[in-house]
C-alpha cells in the first residue's frame, strides 16, 4: 500500500482503469493511463477529501513553464507526457 510522503499527497483507491497496450516494450510496467476512482488518504495539505471521486489525470506539470502557464501542460519540458502515469510509470492497474 502506497504512504503519504508529502502534505499535498493523495490516495485515490482505483474504481475504474481503461486497458491499452503497453506503449513500452524495454520495461514492462502495470497498465492505465486513464483511471477513477474514491480518495483513501490525503496529506495535511491536499485539496482533496477522503471519500471524494476522482479522476486521475495522468500527466504531471510543473506549472511555471510557458507550456503549463498556457495550459498544454501536456508539453511541460520537466514533466509532461514523458512522464505519464501508465506508461512511463505504474498505472492505474497497479493497485
Ligand atoms: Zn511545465
Amino acid at each position: 500500500m502506497p504512504k503519504i510522503l508529502n502534505d499535498e499527497d493523495v490516495i485515490v483507491k482505483v474504481e475504474y482503469s481503461g486497458g491499452e497496450f503497453p506503449a513500452r516494450k524495454d520495461r514492462p510496467l502495470p497498465l492505465g493511463h486513464e483511471f477513477s476512482g474514491i480518495v483513501h488518504e490525503v496529506g495535511n495539505k491536499s485539496i482533496f477529501k477522503k471519500g471524494q471521486k476522482v479522476v486521475v489525470d495522468p500527466n504531471r506539470a510543473c506549472n511555471l513553464c510557458n507550456f503549463c502557464r498556457g495550459g498544454n501542460y501536456q508539453y511541460c519540458l520537466r514533466a509532461g507526457i514523458n512522464s505519464t502515469i501508465g506508461i512511463w510509470n505504474d498505472g492505474g492497474w497497479a493497485q
